[in-house]
């Protein structure tokens, strides 16, 4: 009887790790300024339109008649037309109109309070854009200019956000890239790809923790990471949505205005256009102070001059209220800054030497900011995106499946397809068969998590393969194939062999979850591994137990001719026992009954296979 198995799974299919190698390029979506960087001769660079920057503004203009601008024609028309000239689309990326609340009333262009609850939309003129629109229309012109400048066609990208962007906002840069034309192959942590482009975490290193200080024009973001083998975890992130070099401006503005008004202009803050002017030669100052100790100049006629060691004074709290923001993250992430072996420099604002020093002084070591701070990030997406086109691919495994992903087998067992930490982008599937005469339908539930019974992991979804031929059981072959792209989908595909018939679908694992949840479930299965082992042995005896009985009492009715009375009542007896057992929880019982079944009915299976190709042979005879 041993000799009619019914195994549920039938074998493995082998791993595979897909690989391109066409121009895949990186994309900095910034909230004031985007880049596009890319490979060459093994080194990153960024996309220059002229010789100077590489930066292009993050601003789109619609003229009254509705043609789009982008870019510096778009910034031009910032103080002109600021109803018609969005600014800033990062921030509402994913957001309700609740969620931006706090400062949607501080933007020059109208947002939308339709239902607060629902996505924000944004109002120009008559029109209606959502982020995702104004996004894709930054990124189409990056695309545009990336093409001018390279010579060839651009469709794949690695895009860059902030390392506290949700599953929504994530997925809101995704949709933004689909609609700009671009296959967006992944969502690249800003941090990471910071400290990519200075090479950290490229190649076999010993694992490390580093602090990314990003300080942008009007953002603060810190990141611990910490690298290992090419992965790299978001330990904690903190930092100030509102604070940047814009306020560095400002403070300058507000130091000059009261020179000015002593000056003979008491009302000069009352001038929108004078202000702007004040601010623009307030940013000047900045910048020349970067470099020199001294600047002067001169505004309506009056001279202004700034010293190094007074913007110093007037910008220390600002740099201040980041050092607490870096003390926070690295309390969130239980570290003291010795334990950070490396700190980053990103964003414009990293330039003012008293921001590098006080950094370098609170981290107790010196950063890394030699790489231009306005294009590391940009730079490290290009080359996260040499790594996904397959060109370095001995270097670095960057990203795995957090938690294991399945399918639910017989009695609600979890069977592993892609352990936890498989590569991404990967590819996996076993064989299974039905267990179940002439069954048609075989329902594929898809699961994540690391318990062993599916009633304690995280459903993702299911389907039907529908139309299997009736065929006897343990004779469908039918392949399940989990597909995991490198941007976090995974498409799960079952075909019966021997039909073709086939269904597949697609899911996003990650959706919904969170890290912490993630950590949970991981914890739940090591607290609970006993039960849960034990869980599988009683369901797996039962499972191959089922599966005897069934091609046991089939067996009975087939040879009914070669079988005395005594040997068929000992064997009902026999499968009676094991019938019993099974409905108990006594999984040794059930083994146990499971050998007693075999080593009496192997000499009956035996005898009937003699007498089954004796029979055939005298039909050859006849
Ligand atoms: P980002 O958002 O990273 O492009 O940073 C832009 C900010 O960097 C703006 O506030 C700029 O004024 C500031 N920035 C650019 N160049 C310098 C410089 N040389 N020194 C200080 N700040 C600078």
């Amino acid at each position: 009887m041993a000799t009619i198995p019914i195994d549920i799974k039938t074998g493995n299919i082998d791993n595979d790790n897909s690989s391109q190698t066409e121009l895949i390029v990186g994309i900095d979506l910034g909230t004031t300024n985007s880049l596009v960087a890319y490979m060459r001769d093994g080194a990153p660079l960024c996309v220059r339109v002229d010789e100077s920057s590489a930066l292009m503004p993050s601003i789109v203009h619609f003229t009254a008649d509705n043609e789009v601008l982008t870019g510096e024609a778009a910034k031009e028309k910032l103080l002109i037309e600021p109803s018609r000239t969005i600014y800033s689309v990062k921030r509402l990326m994913g957001k309700s109109y609740k969620d931006v609340e706090g400062f949607g009333h501080k933007l020059a262009y109208s947002i939308i309070d339709e239902d607060s609850d629902s996505l924000v939309k944004i109002r120009v003129g008559d029109r209606f854009f959502t982020p995702i629109e104004l996004s894709a229309q930054i990124l189409r012109a990056l695309k545009t200019r990336a093409e001018a400048a390279l010579g060839q066609t651009i469709s794949k990208t690695v895009i860059t956000v902030p390392a506290y962007f949700n599953d929504n906002q994530r997925q809101a840069t995704r949709d933004a890239g689909k609609l700009a034309g671009l296959d967006v192959l992944r969502i690249v942590n800003e941090p990471t790809a910071a400290a990519l482009a200075y090479g950290i975490g490229v190649g076999a290193e010993l694992a490390q923790t580093i602090a990314v200080y990003d300080l942008g024009g009007g953002t603060f973001d810190i990141s611990i990471l910490q690298i290992q083998d090419g992965i790299f975890e978001v330990l904690a992130t903190n930092g100030d949505t509102f604070l940047g070099g814009d306020d560095f401006d400002k403070a300058i503005s507000k130091h000059w205005l009261t020179q000015l008004q002593h000056a003979g202009f008491p009302d000069y803050e009352q001038d929108k256009s004078r202000l702007q002017a004040l601010r623009l030669a307030a940013e000047a100052a900045k910048k020349a102070l970067s470099a020199s100790a001294h600047y002067n100049t001169t505004l309506e006629g009056v001279a202004l001059e700034l010293s190094r060691e007074t913007f110093e004074q007037l910008i220390q709290p600002l740099v201040q209220r980041t050092l607490e923001c870096c003390a926070n993250a690295l309390k969130d992430a239980k570290l003291s800054t010795t334990q950070i072996d490396k700190v980053v420099m990103v964003g414009g604002s990293t330039r003012t030497p008293l921001v590098k020093n006080a950094v370098a002084q609170f981290f107790g070591k010196p950063v890394f900011d030699e790489l231009n701070p306005d294009e590391v990030v940009a730079l490290g997406a290009a080359v996260q995106a040499d790594i996904l086109a397959g060109n370095r691919r001995d270097l670095l495994l960057l990203d795995v499946t957090p938690l294991s992903l399945g399918i639910e087998t017989v009695g609600g067992l979890m069977d592993v397809i892609m352990p936890r930490n498989s590569k991404v982008p990967g590819k996996a599937g076993r064989q299974y068969t039905t267990s179940v005469d002439g069954q048609k339908n075989l329902k594929v539930s898809v699961y994540q998590g690391e318990r062993d019974l599916v009633a304690h992991n995280r459903k993702l979804g299911e389907f039907t393969l529908r139309g299997i031929p009736p065929m006897p059981a343990g004779l469908p072959k039918i392949e399940v194939v989990f597909q995991l792209d490198a941007d976090g989908i995974l498409q799960v595909k079952a075909s019966e062999l021997r039909s073709g018939v086939e269904q597949q679908i697609d899911i996003r694992p990650t959706y919904g979850i969170s890290e912490e949840q993630m950590a949970l479930m991981l914890l739940d299965s090591i607290a609970h591994a006993e039960t849960d082992m034990k869980a599988r042995a009683l369901l797996e005896a039962r499972n191959e137990a089922n599966n005897l009985l069934l091609s046991g009492r089939k067996f009975l009715e087939q040879n009914a001719a070669i079988l005395d009375d005594a040997e068929k009542a000992a064997t009902t007896s026999l499968l009676d026992q094991l019938q019993v057992s099974v409905a108990g929880e006594d999984k040794d019982l059930i083994l146990a009954n499971i050998e007693s079944l075999n080593a009496y009915t192997a000499p009956l299976a035996h005898r009937a296979l003699d007498y089954n190709i004796q029979l055939a042979l005298q039909g050859q005879k006849a």
